[in-house]
């Protein structure tokens, strides 16, 4: 048995680099860019209007008895036109260049038009409505960094520098195993003594969530049969997250024949609640890993967060975040294992508080449910309410 601790960190340290690979821009949404985006050209790439209205070239006489005769119309899309009578206008669309010779928009609502002539209503400012030419980024600007993880606004980004394809961290291959003769399918009516499987589907959707479309596998409690199926599956996959068979049950399996299969433990059981009899192991000459779960529902669950998304993180360059909540209730921790408890959070006058949600154990997935993550409580401490907690999320916060 290891402290949590050291446990985390010897997850951490068996993070392998996984390569990368090309994908389609909107194959590229949720995936963890491995290439630096750079601006491909200014941006604004002209000075384009802002409102719909009238381009003038500024001078600081003008009043709303000056006249302004009509020279043309600037479309978006049409090339750069050119004011060839400086006190003359022409009129500009939103995203169009503006013409040459002009420096100053005025919107249609500040201006009034009588005789084909334009008028301006309201005083105005040399240089208005006008989003000039590379003032966001410029050309060969560094825009999007590595280990950037691509959401719809860098999607955004990315069409902008024209990126149809883009090179992102190449993710594992992951099957996601259920143990245990008392297992059946979903579409199946269960006997008395069988339940359905849900750790399989519950990692499967977490696992979709990070893009990897993960195949799922159930082994029966056959030391045979784990054998052989576990020996291919070790070879077919980068990792595998399995679910049941590593207590100390007389049909917990798993433990020897992972040995029997020369996989190395790293560790076996930490000094936590819930998924204390958590294994962890690689083997060396397939560089595969297995994170091997206890059965509960919701040892799984909490294990797949604390240890599998913190390993996925760390290979992918992703640097998650550190969060804390305050505690809305006291808690003690009078065990000698680190407690992750399952708390909803709220958002109160700007303050994160998490409050417990009752559940009757490691089995109550239900309850896990309406949960919004855990936090973290060292072994015998002491939390006041109010105490700020590290919390680790399962569900969107907000
Ligand atoms: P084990 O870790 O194999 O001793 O399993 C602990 C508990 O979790 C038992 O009650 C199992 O029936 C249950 N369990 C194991 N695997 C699953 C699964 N895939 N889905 C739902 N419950 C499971
Ligand atoms: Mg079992």
């Amino acid at each position: 048995m290891i402290a949590f601790e050291t446990a985390l960190q010897k997850v951490l340290d068996h993070s392998q680099d996984h390569g990368t690979e090309m994908v389609g821009l909107a194959e590229a949404l949720g995936r963890v860019l491995a290439e630096t985006i750079v601006a491909d050209r200014d941006f604004p790439p002209f000075d384009r209007a802002t409102k719909d209205g009238i381009a003038i070239k500024f001078n600081s006489n003008i009043d709303s008895n000056t006249s302004f005769e009509i020279m043309g119309i600037a479309q978006a899309g049409s090339p750069q036109l050119s004011l060839e009578n400086e006190s003359a206008c022409i009129e500009v669309m939103t995203g169009a260049m503006v013409p040459k010779n002009a420096d100053t928009v005025v919107m249609y609502e500040h201006t009034v038009k009588k005789n084909e002539l334009f008028y301006i209503s309201k005083p105005i400012k040399k240089g208005q409505n006008i989003h000039y030419k590379s003032s966001d980024t410029a050309l060969g600007d560094a825009l999007l960094k590595i280990g950037t993880t691509v959401t719809a606004a860098e999607i955004g980004v990315l069409a902008t520098v024209g990126k149809s394809k883009v090179l992102v961290k190449k993710l594992p291959s992951v099957a996601v195993i259920a143990t245990g003769n008392e297992l059946v399918d979903i579409d199946k009516e269960p006997l008395p003594h069988q339940i359905r499987k849900s750790n399989t589907y519950t990692l499967k959707a977490l696992l979709q969530k990070e893009s990897i479309t993960a195949e799922m596998y159930h082994l029966k409690d056959e030391p045979a049969v784990l054998k052989t199926r576990l020996g291919e599956l070790l070879e077919r996959y980068d990792v595998l997250l399995l679910s049941g068979g590593v207590s100390k049950g007389k049909f917990d399996f798993l433990p020897t024949t992972f040995d029997d299969l020369g996989v190395q433990k790293v560790f076996h059981r930490v000094l936590q609640r819930p998924g204390k009899p958590f294994w962890f192991g690689k083997h060396e000459a397939l560089k595969t890993m297995i994170f091997s779960f206890p059965g509960n529902p919701v040892s799984t669950y909490a294990n797949y967060h604390i240890y599998f998304k913190s390993w996925l993180n760390k290979i992918l360059g992703v640097a998650a975040p550190q969060i804390t909540v305050f505690l809305k209730e006291a808690f003690e921790n009078k065990t000698d294992l680190v407690l992750f408890l399952g708390v909803k959070i709220n958002l109160e006058n700007g303050k994160i508080e998490a409050t417990r949600i009752s559940t009757t154990g490691s089995g109550d997935l239900l309850g896990l449910s309406k949960a919004s993550g855990f936090v973290k409580v060292n072994p015998g401490e002491i939390l006041e309410a109010g105490s700020l907690v590290s919390f680790i999320p399962t569900k969107r916060m907000v």
